[in-house]
């Protein structure tokens, strides 16, 4: 049976086109450069298969620096040697190099690892990766969410007309970051989204108990349809007293790293939805588990992501498609990264404010090599 051989580093600064503040930080600045991280792993037959982690500071603890750090010195070694097919295996072999905390270490880093095994097996495999998870290759769309970086009337009427002429129906605000304008911010959403579009408000750790009980009341009369991470993602007992005072549909997603995270969330009943993030989570395999207890336990999925490149933007629809989730994903990496060098077939798939598979065997894309290699920083 074929073993992992060889795993490769690329990491880049992919050019930023668009400014994107949230509350807990920035992904980054228009001009800016945004850290990336391809990985390339190659078994003892030759296979080859891709992942990729894209770390955000302020997001989450880690860093270009030590998602690198801890694939080449900690993660890489470990399980060079262990089957391919081996996904248990190889997320177990992680855990004992990592330590086991309160919940999962380094899931960035894991997740490019893990990413990058999926798209080798399903090539093996001959199948599309969501195939390969259990699902349908006739289920290929996936609806995206236009992220609104506006904090004012006018400028949110201006980029809906921009998303929706680009075929977006779903839209997706950050709340918390000038909270004086939330409430303007999703009455203008709320009034201007066609039929069927979903109302999607980010708070990423934003609020204090009070000022999130507050807005959760007016967001819930002016009919925002799922209110995310609200509080800090420490403050589990808080987020008990928010959901005992209002009905608003909830969803963590900084507190809903490893799967027994989820779980304890979705056991006391304070969540609506599991937002799905393949890179916060630890890759496929846990974010598998994950789709699982959400089954076990009743409630709907949502997908969303790290401003990812393409490579893991394919991945989650992939992943979500196979357990017939069609959107909205709030993947919006392309409305502020540019990353058509290394993805020169990109607009083949993305266009209409949606992802369209094809039934190539894997994720469905890979990186141009010769760009990564170019790009490549010394890290
Ligand atoms: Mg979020």
């Amino acid at each position: 049976m074929a073993t992992i051989a060889q795993i490769e580093l690329f990491p880049v600064y992919l050019p930023m086109i668009r400014s994107f503040a949230f509350a807990s930080g920035s992904a980054g600045k228009a001009g800016g450069k945004a850290p990336h991280i391809f990985l390339k792993l190659t078994d003892s037959e030759g296979g080859v298969g891709w992942g990729e982690g894209r770390p955000v500071a302020g997001w989450s603890p880690e860093t270009l620096e030590t998602v690198s750090s801890v694939l080449r010195n900690n993660l890489a070694p470990g399980v060079i040697g262990l089957p391919v097919t081996d996904r248990w295996g190889v997320h177990r072999a992680m855990q004992r190099i990592l330590g086991r905390g309160p919940s999962m270490g380094h899931p960035i880093a894991r997740a490019a690892l893990d990413m990058a095994l999926h798209d080798l097996l399903a090539k093996r495999a001959g199948l599309p990766l969501r195939a390969f998870l259990g699902g349908s290759n006739q289920r290929r769309q996936m609806a995206l969410s236009y992220t609104l970086t506006g904090h004012d009337r006018g400028s949110i009427r201006e980029e809906m007309a921009t998303g929706a002429a680009a075929g977006f129906v779903h839209f997706n605000f950050k709340a918390a970051v000038a909270p004086e304008t939330d409430i303007e911010v999703a009455e203008t959403v709320a009034e201007e989204i066609a039929p069927g579009g979903f109302v999607w408000a980010d708070a990423n750790q934003g609020f204090q108990l009070h000022n999130a009980r507050r807005v959760a009341q007016a967001f819930q009369a002016i009919g925002v349809d799922m209110l995310e991470q609200p509080l800090p993602a420490d403050q589990f007992e808080q987020m008990r007293s928010l959901r005992a005072s209002t009905t608003i549909p909830l969803a963590v997603d900084e507190a809903s790293v490893g799967p027994a995270d989820f779980f304890r969330y979705a056991a006391a009943g304070l969540v609506d939805y599991l937002v799905v993030k393949l890179t916060r989570s630890g890759g496929i395999w846990p974010t598998m588990q994950q789709v699982a207890i959400a089954e076990a336990a009743g409630l709907p999925l949502l997908v969303s992501g790290l401003t990812d490149g393409f490579l893991t933007k394919m991945a989650a629809c992939q992943t979500a498609l196979a357990f017939g989730f069609a959107g909205p994903a709030a993947l919006n990496g392309s409305q502020f990264t540019d990353e058509s060098m290394i993805f020169p077939a990109k607009n083949e798939i993305e266009y209409n404010g949606s992802v369209n598979l094809s039934d190539k065997t894997g994720i469905g894309v890979e990186p141009d090599e010769d760009a990564l290699k170019a790009f490549a920083v010394a890290i």
